[in-house]
């Protein structure tokens, strides 16, 4: 019964970050046993004995139908790009552009590795359609903006609400639901407020954009005579369920109460440098202990979703900033990808071990970029890119087999990507 992954070279991300050869048993949704010779008969053998084996990648934030945005307005300042860009072309969005936006992000994730995804937008259920059927692994959110009007706020919880009780848990477990206040200057403190409540009552995540650029912590200063993350955290909002996207301009203070309540980070590196909002002081939260894990953010702002290319310029552009070679070395920056990015998304995956969730990568190992093997884990960061994954498993499924994406019809998604893409951005508002 189950899948057998045999012979492979597979870095294991556990505890003691091991790699070795070995055979990988699945059974169900979990890795039921890893030993260096498994002698039960499967279903199905995929041979390893050239591939490299890793644990599926993380993306812990996200804005999935932002792919049909791609291109559509770069090089330009943060609030052109949204004044004259994005948002009116979001007030156009429908829950048809959702779904071929979001099916065609899951497309791009797994071909590079990413088994599991955070998202935060609108028309949720269809972005839980599209997860659903791609056969990725998603924390969802819809996205709330109140903007100090209560009656929006009512809203905007009302539709969190019913979205998380239609789609929490479903597909065998692989669609969870968070509530996701966009963030602190686009939210009430009320809407704040009854989020923590409901995230305490329902033990639900919340995603949130958290000290994004130097006009936000300006302005929160002004606003609310504190500083984003020192705001967030009299709201209650600092907790072990809340993921906080980008954080690039927290103060060691902020830094330290982030590590000591257990709120996770998500780093943008990507989305942070073409965006011109400023380079994230990562290697200080990682000395001080904050689960730090990596986000590609929406492809309109990055504007790939390959999680290999998040962690290159996570592991480069913080040596640079700091004159520092040493600093967020390679092991640390895969972990990002891998365990901390699991943790922040709360599922049993991010390594591969006995018991836990069957979301497995391979790699081909004669990749020009995989090789010489010197140290396999510098390569992974450095030098690939996400086109040497060649199966991708997730939830003990194989759904992607070499390179071939195996529950949809990769060219029609594509294809029809691009027509809703040109639909969106053609049509009268
Ligand atoms: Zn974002």
């Amino acid at each position: 019964m189950g899948v057998l992954l045999r012979g492979g070279l597979v870095v294991t991300q556990n505890s003691k970050r091991q790699t070795k050869r070995m055979d990988i048993l699945l059974r169900g949704n979990k890795i039921a046993k890893i030993s260096q010779k498994i002698t039960e008969k499967p279903e199905f053998i995929i041979d390893c004995s050239n591939k490299l084996v890793l644990p599926g990648l993380c993306n812990t934030h996200g804005h999935l139908a932002m792919t049909l945005l791609r291109g559509y307005g770069d090089d330009m300042p943060l609030q052109q790009w949204l004044e004259n860009r994005i948002w009116p072309a979001e007030a156009k969005l429908s829950g048809d552009d959702v779904y071929w936006g979001s099916l065609f992000a899951c497309l791009e994730m797994m071909k590079s590795g990413t088994t599991s995804c955070a998202d935060m937008y609108f028309f949720m259920e269809k972005a839980a359609e599209a997860v659903g059927k791609s056969g990725m692994r998603g924390l969802l959110c819809h996205g709330m903006i109140d903007l100090g009007d209560s009656e929006k706020a009512e809203k905007e919880l009302n539709a969190s609400v019913s979205f998380i009780n239609s789609w929490h848990g479903k597909e065998n477990g692989r669609i969870s639901c968070s509530l996701g206040p966009h963030s602190v200057y686009t939210c009430s403190k009320e809407l704040l407020e009854k989020t923590v409540a409901l995230s305490k009552k329902k033990n639900l995540k919340i995603q949130l954009h958290l000290a994004e650029t130097r006009k936000e912590l300006n302005d929160s200063k002004k606003q609310f005579g504190k500083r984003p993350g020192e705001y967030a955290g009299s709201l209650g909002l600092l907790t072990q369920n809340t993921i906080l996207a980008h954080c690039g301009w927290l103060s060691m203070s902020e830094i330290k109460t982030v590590a000591k309540k257990g709120a996770h980070v998500s780093h943008n590196p990507e989305s942070n440098l073409k965006l011109a909002s400023g380079i994230a002081p990562v290697s200080e939260m990682l000395e001080e202990g904050v689960s730090v894990s990596l986000g590609t953010d929406g492809a309109a702002s990055n504007n790939s979703l390959s999680l290999f290319g998040a962690m290159k310029t996570c592991a480069i552009i913080h040596k640079a900033n700091r004159w520092d070679a040493t600093i967020v070395n390679a092991q640390q920056t895969l972990d990002m990808a891998t365990v901390n990015g699991a943790k922040a998304l709360g599922i049993n995956a991010g390594s591969i071990e006995e018991g836990k969730l069957a979301d497995i990568i391979t790699l081909d190992l004669n990749s020009p970029s995989l090789n010489p093997q010197h140290n396999l884990i510098s390569n992974l960061v450095y030098s690939e890119n996400g086109s040497s994954v060649r199966d991708v498993i997730i939830d003990g499924r194989i759904v992607m087999q070499d390179r071939r994406v195996l529950l949809f019809d990769e060219n029609f998604v594509i294809e029809k990507a691009r027509k809703v893409a040109e639909g969106l951005v053609g049509r009268k508002g």
